[in-house]
């Protein structure tokens, strides 16, 4: 994976640990980890973000749903410290009725069995297009699962493009705004990682349809002004948008020629 981020100009590279279904992981292999990690050294890369898979609901009415997330992130957790010094972001979850309140309250208590103070990965929460009862759909949901979180030292947040403009933030018309929102409750020191991606739905739909760079509803302007915002431009970004490599590759060319030195 490291070989195709660099034949695309990637310097970073977003993964699903698993199935993003669900499923068993496939083995760990030391050499292929060696090789990536000496590959990242040679080309200077950022860290890797490591995707949880979407079936994971830390806050599952079943508790069944819940002790499978919590094996399923326990586990990816052990297995990313053999890549030591690298990120995972998952989904907070659809609280499915039991109020966002209770919600919030197991993803807490899920982080604060897994979270090791020892632990080299970050773990990202990622901003949600609010779709049902998703928790994460606002900023507050956010802060108030870090607020519960004893290790909130390895905690961050993930800013999905796509996500927060389906959730009614604006960041076409007011990207300061939203940023200033995002500071308030969550607090920029947490930000960690950008979903790079165009909305195919309109603002405020919360709805999760990613589109290509410019296809979709937030357009090339507003994301290029993203990406060279100061509070924004050193932050790794990672494209979730509908592609082949090679549409990768021609999005990373557009992006990096309008990016500001
Ligand atoms: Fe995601
Ligand atoms: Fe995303
Ligand atoms: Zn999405």
């Amino acid at each position: 994976m490291g070989r195709t981020a660099l034949e695309i100009g990637a310097n970073t590279f977003q993964f699903f640990t698993r199935n993003p279904r669900g499923g068993r992981a496939k083995p760990f292999d030391p050499e292929d980890a060696a090789a990536l990690a000496a590959l990242m050294r040679e080309h200077s890369f950022a860290p890797l973000l490591a995707h949880a898979p979407y079936a994971l609901n830390a806050c599952a009415a079943d508790s069944r749903v819940r002790e499978f997330a919590y094996l399923v992130m326990s586990e990816d957790l052990e297995t990313l410290e053999r890549l030591p010094g690298n990120m995972y972001v998952f989904h907070p979850g659809s609280h499915v009725g039991q109020g966002s309140g209770e919600g919030i309250r197991l993803i807490a208590d899920m982080l604060n069995r897994i979270l090791r103070p020892e632990q080299s990965t970050s773990v990202l929460l990622e901003t949600m297009a609010g779709r049902g009862t998703e928790v994460g759909g606002v900023f507050e949901e956010l802060a108030q699962i870090l607020d519960r979180v004893d290790a909130s030292g390895k905690m961050g947040v993930c800013l999905d493009t796509c996500h927060i403009y389906a959730a009614g933030y604006d960041i076409v018309n007011d990207l300061d705004g939203v940023l200033r929102r995002f500071d308030e409750t969550v607090g920029m020191v947490r930000l960690r990682a950008v979903h790079l991606n165009d909305s195919m739905t309109p603002f405020g739909s919360r709805k999760d349809r990613h589109a290509r760079i410019g296809e979709g509803f937030i357009g090339a302007e507003a994301l290029v002004r993203l990406i060279n915002h100061p509070e924004l431009r050193h932050m790794p970004f990672f494209l979730e948008t509908p592609n082949e490599p090679a549409g990768y590759a021609a999005e990373i060319t557009a992006l990096r020629s309008a990016y500001r030195k």
